[in-house]
């Protein structure tokens, strides 16, 4: 029988433990770790993102601050707005949400961020200390589907996991860390290019999906017994939703599950992660800058 691998509930156990931290903290006279966001624009996913991550960063007793900027801001405006944070005593990490408004260089953007403040782990120097397995801040999504599998004890070893998507943010950090030490796994990462795809999903024991395709994962595509990550999320209508919409992910859940020992569900799964890996980010760049 499939078994959920609840992120909703592993990111409020885990922010229970980065909450109780904090107090001890603040208790000791000290001050709370400080997570900035900076937001281009009225994009309304990002406006979304930024707030639930200011939200998260309440929850657990930080401080946070967004920075609202207009979507006519210049490049050198926004890194003018980076170098303060950069300089800024008082902010232990932040973020630039992306995507940014197309006049602006998003790799410009990423690399002006100093990399001991990176706490979404994109720059360069965090990027190349990942690959080189050093100490580094790691990207929260891929850090996010770790930490899943880790805390459920989904045994990885010597195990096939195939990674479907090779982006920078996803695909290809998530295909390195779990080829690593500590996971072990033997991975094969897939991406547009890649022939004959759903021989190679069918070998997976462990199957990683970042496309950004709705339900692109089919039942025949996937492994009996296999575990699978849905890191995909959408929005469609749904008029019998309050919201109007409901979310759905990259796999075809109400297909795929049945064949599945383990499944993360979207929304409730990879997602609830990421936020909670940024907050872990912030408390280590918080601790480090001490
Ligand atoms: P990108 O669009 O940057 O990357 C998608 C990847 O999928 C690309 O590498 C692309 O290949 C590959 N791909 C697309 N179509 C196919 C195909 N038919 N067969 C094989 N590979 C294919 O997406 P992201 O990595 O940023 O995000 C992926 C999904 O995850 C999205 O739905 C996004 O919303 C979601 N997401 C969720 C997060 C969360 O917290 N849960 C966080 C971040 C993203 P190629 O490189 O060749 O173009």
């Amino acid at each position: 029988m499939v078994q959920i691998l609840d992120g909703k509930a592993t990111a409020l156990q885990i922010k229970d433990e980065i909450a109780n931290e904090v107090r001890t903290l603040t208790r000791q006279g000290q001050r709370p770790p400080h997570l900035a966001a900076v937001l281009v624009g009225t994009d309304g996913a990002s406006m979304t993102y930024v707030a639930n991550k200011e939200k998260s960063s309440h929850e657990v007793g930080f401080t946070s601050s967004v920075y609202r900027l207009p979507e006519a801001t210049t490049e050198a405006q926004l890194l003018d707005t980076i170098a303060f944070l950069n300089e800024d005593p008082e902010v232990d990490g932040f973020i630039v949400q992306l995507p940014l408004p197309r006049h602006i260089n998003e790799q410009h953007i990423i690399d002006a961020i100093s990399p001991e403040k990176d706490v979404d782990g994109f720059t360069p120097i965090n990027t190349g200390k990942m690959v080189l397995g050093e100490e580094c801040f790691l990207p929260a999504t891929p850090m996010g589907i770790c930490t899943l599998l880790g805390r459920y004890g989904i045994e990885t070893e010597g195990r096939h996991c195939v990674v479907v998507g090779r982006s920078n943010i996803v695909g290809t950090p998530a295909a390195n860390l779990l080829s690593r030490k500590g996971f072990n796994c033997t991975v094969t990462l897939c991406h547009s290019r890649t022939r004959n795809l759903a021989e190679l999903t069918r070998q997976a024991d462990i199957l990683v999906v970042a496309m950004g395709k709705p339900e692109y994962i089919t039942a025949d595509m996937v492994k009996e017994g296999a575990v699978v990550v849905d890191v995909g999320i959408h929005r469609i209508e749904d008029a019998s939703k309050k919201s109007g919409y409901r979310l759905i992910g990259d796999v075809k859940h109400s297909e795929v599950d049945a064949k599945c020992s383990w499944v993360t569900p979207v929304p409730g799964g990879v997602g609830p992660l990421t936020i909670v890996s940024l907050l872990q980010n912030t408390l280590l760049a918080y601790k480090r800058r001490r």
